[in-house]
């Protein structure tokens, strides 16, 4: 693209953007900032010509849907990831990524190969602290779920990064990550680093 190469030739780093239209993103923003990166909070789909990289945050999927269909969202979404830069979506921001949505059914970006059921941990486990196994960030991960989805079945081009119980919890698919919990709610930066990797070097070079 030509104003990625040109603001590279300029010596300008991208600012990685925050979905800012609904739910958590504010964590998202602090956490980011705390790691030293440069950060926007993005309610414009054209904004996002301008970032190195995207997280999609938690809050509720369905309300998100709602503000996709007023504006021009899902081609910016669909554009951003072909176009190779980073994308993490956490929780509700997962949801939206998948390709298929059940609990109710709904929307899909299918920007990750995965069906997805929607508040799955049933009532009494509505929200919950537990370690997941995450041997290719280390060892353990805190993670934080709150009205969790699960993640019922992944494509073969998905990589699975994290697992609760043996089920995925944290997955890839080329330049797009998704995590049921909520990174941004813990001091751990694993996930952030790992999701952003592209757009942390491209920032830092
Ligand atoms: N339950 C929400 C949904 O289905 C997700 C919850 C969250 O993002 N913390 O969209």
């Amino acid at each position: 693209m030509s104003g990625r190469a040109g603001a590279a030739a300029a010596g300008a780093s991208r600012p990685i953007a925050v979905l800012a239209l609904q739910g958590d993103f504010e964590a998202h923003r602090k956490k980011l900032a705390a790691m030293g990166l440069e950060v926007f909070e993005a309610r414009r789909p054209e904004e996002l010509d301008r970032a190195s990289g995207l997280v999609i945050p938690g809050g509720e999927s369905t309300t998100l849907w709602k503000f996709f269909e007023g504006e021009p969202w899902e081609q910016a979404f669909v554009s951003f990831a072909s176009s190779g830069r980073p994308i993490l979506g956490t929780c509700a921001g997962a949801i939206v990524l998948a390709r298929k949505v059940t609990h109710p059914p709904q929307r899909g970006l299918g920007l990750i190969d995965m069906e997805i059921e929607r508040n799955a941990y049933g009532r009494q486990l509505d929200s919950f602290v537990d370690h997941v196994d995450a041997p290719r960030l280390g060892g353990t991960l805190p993670a934080v779920f709150i009205r969790a989805p699960r993640i019922r079945s992944v494509g073969p081009g998905v990589e699975v990064l994290a697992t609760l119980r043996g089920e995925p919890v944290l997955v890839r698919q080329r330049n797009v990550v998704a995590a049921t919990f909520h990174p941004e709610l813990t001091d751990d930066t694993r996930v952030h680093e790992l999701a952003l990797s592209a757009a942390i070097a491209g920032a830092a070079a």
